[in-house]
């Protein structure tokens, strides 16, 4: 498990380029040449983001587009379409059944990640209301009580922030670099080692009741909230 992007471009020399400029910005990445792979990499680990050009052999982007956000487990990969210029309507159709963005080619690797970036921040879903609940652990963000096994935890505003992004993120890993974008914010100038040290304050409120080690290290990539497992119904 991974904090992975995925590309999904048959054209090897935009596919390869995308990735180049993706690594170099600090995400892990996939790449796909057609939609059947790309769900094959999806069944295997949903991704953070996928970047997806239209025009594929066989199963189109639209046509991964649409799965991709019909199914409960992937729905929520943001996912930012690549079109050729002038196809108006493949972008309002990419729109329609759920891509969050998209751009023209030719586009530059700058305004990509500019608007990875963004979609990513705007597709935090941190704004929902729903209390969330693991393990016993609950955090409610009306609120903002947080509770393990019916008892309230004390934790600052940072912590609950953190945690709160963590239990809405489930099972995803975040490099450091991430977190203090989602979590913090774009304009703060703090240094990743400031998101170890509010890691550590929010492990040490949570081993009261056991719950710390729901929030896992992942050598070399940063951190993730541990996935509940669910009870297979049938
Ligand atoms: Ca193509």
């Amino acid at each position: 498990m991974t904090n992975r992007i995925l590309v999904v471009e048959d054209e090897a020399a935009i596919s390869e380029m995308v990735g180049l400029a993706l690594a170099r910005a600090g995400y892990e990445y996939d790449i796909a040449h057609d939609a059947e792979q790309a769900l094959a990499l999806i069944a295997q680990q949903p991704p953070l983001l996928i970047v997806l050009d239209w025009m594929l052999p066989g199963l189109s982007g639209i046509d991964l587009a649409r799965r991709v956000k019909r199914e409960e487990r992937t729905r929520a990969i943001p996912i930012i379409m690549l079109t050729a210029r002038g196809e108006e309507a493949d972008k309002v159709r990419g729109l329609e059944v759920g891509a969050d963005d998209y751009l023209t080619k030719p586009f530059s690797l700058s305004e990509l990640l500019a608007r990875i970036k963004a979609v990513l921040r705007r597709t935090a879903p941190q704004a929902t209301d729903d209390v969330i609940e693991v393990e016993g652990l609950r955090l409610d963000p009306v609120s903002h009580v947080v509770t393990g096994h019916g008892r309230a935890l004390a934790m600052g505003p940072t912590e609950f922030r953190l945690l709160h992004f963590f239990m809405s993120h489930a099972g995803r890993v975040y490099s450091r670099n991430q977190l203090l974008d989602l979590v913090w914010g774009s304009n703060v100038y703090v240094g990743e080692r400031t998101v170890d040290v509010h890691i550590r304050r929010l492990r040490k409120v949570l081993e009261q009741h056991g719950h710390d080690t729901l929030i896992q290290t992942v050598r070399g990539s940063g951190y993730r909230f541990a996935q509940p497992l669910k009870a297979v119904a049938g």
